[in-house]
């Protein structure tokens, strides 16, 4: 199948019903395989761990630069939550977000209300989690450097980690034993 350049720029399980599809899919995923994807949920729950870390300083670091921001960075954000977003969210056995951000690359998220995200950051696509603005990044490079220092390399650890479960997951799904699990389902129908 080819893909237009508009088409690429569009995020994945746009409308309701594939949105809903690719979640019971995954969920469902998760269930079945839950005694091989140890590894992948302990390293999905090592993630929401460090993030929790990381998001004490985000907190604080958005206390003093968010609430007079004259351009704040959601209302022009288009974010989405690609595979591994879903995966992490399932492999924790979090609530799921009713829908994606956006529809289209240039719609406004629909999770931003005046006083802020209505998700949880835990719940935000990734890019939403990681992302610093300019007056952000130059607020701790310049007043909290090792605050700066800790914060990129908790993220940077936690982007390394969240591929290999995806990884891990991937591996577990795709292995002969999965599959041959799946056709005997659907054989069974
Ligand atoms: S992160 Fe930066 S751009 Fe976004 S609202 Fe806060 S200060 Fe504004
Ligand atoms: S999901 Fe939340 S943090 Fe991300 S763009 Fe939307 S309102 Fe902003």
């Amino acid at each position: 199948m080819r893909y237009s350049h508009i088409e690429r720029l569009s995020p994945p399980w746009r409308t309701t019903a594939s949105w809903d599809e690719a979640n019971r899919i995954i969920r469902a995923l998760v269930e079945r395989q839950a005694s091989r994807l140890g590894y992948a949920g302990s390293l999905a729950s090592s993630v929401y761990l460090g993030l929790e870390i990381g998001f004490g300083f985000l907190d604080e670091l958005c206390l003093e630069t968010c609430p007079h921001c004259p351009d704040p960075c959601c209302l022009s954000a288009s974010p989405w939550f690609d595979y591994r977003d879903l995966v992490f969210l399932h492999l924790n056995h979090m609530d799921i977000p009713p829908r994606q951000p956006v529809s289209t690359w240039k719609a406004t998220c629909c999770y931003i209300r005046p006083r802020g995200c209505t998700l949880d950051r835990f719940f935000r696509p990734w890019i939403c989690t990681w992302y610093m603005c300019a007056v952000q990044t130059a607020n701790l490079r310049n007043r909290r450097i090792g605050q700066w220092k800790e914060i990129s390399r908790i993220f940077s650890e936690m982007k390394a980690r969240r591929k290999e479960m995806e990884d891990e997951f991937i591996r577990v799904i795709t292995s002969s034993r999965a599959v041959k699990m799946l056709d005997n389902e659907q054989d069974g129908e």
